[in-house]
């Protein structure tokens, strides 16, 4: 890494710090030549391939926006979403490729998305996993009664 300061070529860690998700470094170096002290943000590339084969890099806001629609009129704020989203990238980076497609994102959206509010989960399902018919959103929403059940009859502690 050169140095900011003078193009020295080389530079030193000083410390070196996780953020708080886990997801990117961040490093404070210091130039052997001039001394002067600079940071990095270290984070993995991961880039989403789209349907039209264009690759670009993952981004929390594209997800949210993308999540957004389908919360119209639902009680979800923008924090839930950021909140979200960071579930997503966590996900997506957890399967430790550095390139994925969009309806990966699509299918790691559909967890998280359903704690935050089953409606708005039905609406972004029935787009992603191509629901086409009544039949689709009518075991969807079984699924969701029957987890729904479960959670009441849950013992705590077992
Ligand atoms: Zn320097």
């Amino acid at each position: 890494m050169h140095c900011p300061f003078c193009r020295h070529p080389d530079s030193r860690v000083i410390d070196s710090r996780t953020s708080d998700d886990g997801l990117s470094i961040r490093r404070r170096r210091q130039c052997p030549e001039c001394g002067g002290r600079f940071s990095t943000i270290e984070t993995a590339s991961l880039n989403v391939i789209k349907r039209s084969g264009v690759i670009e890099p993952f981004s929390r806001e594209k997800v949210m926006s993308g999540v957004r629609k389908a919360c119209q009129g639902r009680p979800v704020t923008d924090a839930d979403l950021a909140v979200l989203a960071q579930k997503v990238e966590e996900a997506v980076r957890q399967t430790g490729s550095s390139q994925i497609d969009t309806n990966e994102i699509g299918l790691a959206i559909l967890g998280p998305l359903r704690e935050l509010d089953e409606v708005a989960f039905l609406r972004f399902a029935s787009v992603y996993q191509a629901f086409d018919s009544l039949e689709d959103f009518e075991s969807s929403i079984e699924q969701l009664r029957a987890d729904r059940e479960r959670r009441l009859h849950a013992v705590p502690g077992e």
